[in-house]
């Protein structure tokens, strides 16, 4: 997720109202298609020995595994990154959330129309024509009802 537009628990960062009229691009919103993950700190690339993140510096390569994502995640089954501790949190919106994320657990997603309010399904990238529940971008925020929900509850 290369683009760094705030992603965060309080959801306030985001103006979506400058969207509405016109849809953000897949590419745009860094859309990523990763099933079989839940976009967790412990599913991405730049975790190393130790559960350390390589991508931030000092006591912040402490992520939460378990909880933790932001705007840098990689998918680790593609290979592990070795970062250079550059980027503090604040620059990659790093969030915690039981259970994780994914466009299932983002209040922006219609999961009965595959659609999303606020990145266009018809633009180039992954999943052609819609938005996967199995995907995620930087514009996730949580779902009042599905937003903690298991991944046994998505099946
Ligand atoms: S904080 Fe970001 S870059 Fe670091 S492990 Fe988590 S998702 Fe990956
Ligand atoms: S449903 Fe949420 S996470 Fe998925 S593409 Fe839309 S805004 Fe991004």
């Amino acid at each position: 997720m290369p683009i760094v537009i705030k992603r965060s628990i309080e959801h306030s960062h985001v103006n979506v109202s400058k969207v509405e009229a016109g849809r953000i691009s897949k590419a745009a919103a860094g859309y990523i298609f990763a099933p079989g993950t839940s976009i967790l700190c412990g599913e991405c690339a730049f975790v190393g020995e130790g559960g350390l993140c390589s991508d931030h510096p000092g006591p912040e390569q402490r992520v939460n595994l378990e909880k933790g994502s932001c705007n840098d995640w990689q998918d680790r089954r593609q290979g592990l990154v070795a970062g250079n501790n550059s980027r503090p949190w604040v620059q990659v919106a790093y969030i915690e959330n039981n259970n994780g994320f994914g466009c299932r657990r983002c209040e922006h997603m219609d999961l009965e129309k595959h659609d999303c309010s606020v990145v266009d399904p018809n633009s180039p990238g992954d999943n052609p024509g819609k938005i996967d529940p199995y995907a995620c971008c930087v514009f996730w925020e949580k779902d009042p009802k599905r937003g903690n929900w298991p991944e046994s509850r998505f099946v």
